[in-house]
């Protein structure tokens, strides 16, 4: 078992660390215990207290708005949402005080049932959601009861106190979650990458990658890494896992032992399978993952890693890959325009996710720009420039892609709209068009946060996909 933590709740004085999703489902759920829960936020909005209201009349939790710095008198246990830096005051005043943080994903862990279904986990800087929704598809497909949680669909608290029974989840955790989460044990567990991305809430890659890390300690069949990022591998080897336990990798290229690969157009498993040396198993054609881009492939290997370590036929992972459909603005192909192909991909938020999704087309003309929360762009523009045909630059940041721009790849036509309001994403289309010759692709992969223009990625590749709309219909 793992030497599972038993914890009574009743009577537990609780703080609950913001008042947004995860942190009132972690509320109820920790009343519903008998714990005496107090949730604080800095905030003090109409919309906030309105929430207080209902959560300390309904359900006796207290709530205190505008101050979430100090911890309140008698607190044992601090839980915290996930995007809450962890030099907030509220911790520091807990650690004086001797009391543990810990965040929801950990409340939900430290909850389950002694029956409860094993966690299969998934990170990594890019593809997680991806990933971990293929992997529930291919879950599905081998007839097990599974759902897509952690950093995605309903609070995990809420899944795993819910009615609805599972054989297995398959778990999203970002890096944040993972620091708050110490005694996670996943039955199996992935790292997609390690890329440079949220250095100022981690405070240095080293932080970063050692949160990820976390998602390996204790893990009782599969570490699943990339063998095309070092970082993840060593990683692997760092992790405290239990006996037995088998480190798996994946690869775009052959397989070796012990990995999940591709000969022929075909996802073979040399991992899975008995006298791994001489066999192979075949799991799926390339074309059965949508869409075949090579990150996207990758996403699909590591999902069929962890459910080949779950004990899932090879059919089922052929099946579940078939079944499944990217979320919006993931790759996803917008429309045809006199040939020339237009494809949002506005959840490229940094230039890791950039990078893959230039990797997927020969020429582009690429739209990009937005908030760089301290990314460079030298390493993309090198690894990008010969399949430039030209860039249409927007947002805040703009310049420093530009300069990028100038240092590696000076041939390449580049249009600097300087604009950041957001009507300026029509006007990037039309200057794409003009760019754009048949057979080329039009491509949003910003590198960059959509937050400077725009409400969220969403609403950004929403603009740009009615904008290329538009381009159709007076085409048409
Ligand atoms: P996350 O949940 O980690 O943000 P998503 O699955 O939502 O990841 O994908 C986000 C973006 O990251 C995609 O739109 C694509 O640009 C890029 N991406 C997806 N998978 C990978 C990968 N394996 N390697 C690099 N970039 C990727």
């Amino acid at each position: 078992m793992g030497g599972r933590e038993v914890t009574s709740w009743d009577g537990m004085s609780i703080t609950v660390a913001g008042l947004g999703v995860s942190g009132v489902s972690a509320a109820r759920a920790l009343a519903g215990l008998g714990a005496r829960v107090t949730v604080v936020d800095g905030g003090d909005s109409e919309a906030l207290r309105e929430r207080a209201a209902s959560l300390e009349t309904a359900e006796g939790i207290a709530v205190r708005l505008g101050d979430a710095d100090t911890l309140p008198e008698g607190t044992e246990l601090v839980v915290t949402s996930p995007g809450w830096k962890p030099t907030a005051p509220l911790f520091a005043a807990a650690a004086e005080a001797g009391v543990d943080v810990v965040g929801d994903v950990e409340i939900a862990w430290r909850l389950r049932g002694p029956d409860a279904a094993p966690w299969l986990a998934v990170t990594g800087t890019n593809g997680k959601t991806t990933t971990t929704r293929m992997l529930a598809s291919i879950l599905r497909a081998a007839g097990l009861r599974t759902a897509a949680v952690g950093n995605i669909g309903t609070p995990i608290v809420d899944v795993v106190l819910g009615e609805e029974e599972h054989d297995v989840l398959a778990v999203e955790l970002s890096s944040y979650q993972l620091h708050w989460t110490p005694s996670l044990r996943a039955h199996s567990a992935a790292v997609l990458n390690l890329a440079p991305d949220h250095l100022d809430w981690h405070g240095s890659m080293e932080a970063y990658a050692a949160d990820k890390g976390r998602i390996y300690e204790g893990n009782r069949v599969a570490c699943v890494y990339n063998a095309a990022d070092r970082a993840t591998e060593d990683l692997v080897r760092e992790a405290d896992v239990e006996e037995g336990c088998r480190a798996i990798g994946f690869t775009l290229g052959t397989p070796g032992p012990s990995q999940l690969g591709v000969v022929d157009g075909i996802l073979v498993d040399r991992a899975f399978v008995e006298n791994r040396h001489k066999n192979a198993q075949e799991l799926a054609e390339v074309a059965d993952v949508n869409p075949p881009a090579p990150h996207n492939i990758a996403n699909a290997l590591a999902a069929a890693a962890l459910a080949r370590a779950f004990g899932v036929p090879a059919t089922a992972v052929r099946d579940g890959l078939r079944a499944f459909t990217p979320d919006a603005h993931r790759i996803a192909h917008v429309a045809d325009v006199d040939g020339v192909a237009y494809v949002d991909d506005s959840k490229a938020t940094n230039p890791h996710a950039a990078e893959a999704s230039l990797a997927a087309y020969e020429s582009i003309v690429w739209i990009a720009g937005g908030l760089a929360k301290g990314a460079t762009f030298d390493e993309l523009v090198t690894r990008s420039a010969k399949r430039l045909k030209g860039v249409v630059l927007i947002g805040a940041d703009r310049g420093l892609i530009r300069e990028a721009l100038a240092r590696h790849a000076p041939e390449v036509p580049v249009v600097d709209l300087d604009r950041t309001d957001t009507g300026a994403m029509s006007a990037a289309v039309g200057e794409a068009r003009r760019l754009a010759g048949a057979g080329d692709t039009v491509l949003l992969a910003p590198a960059c946060a959509s937050m400077d223009m725009f409400v969220n990625y969403n609403q950004r590749g929403d603009a740009f996909a009615e904008a290329v709309r538009g381009l159709a219909a007076a085409g048409a």
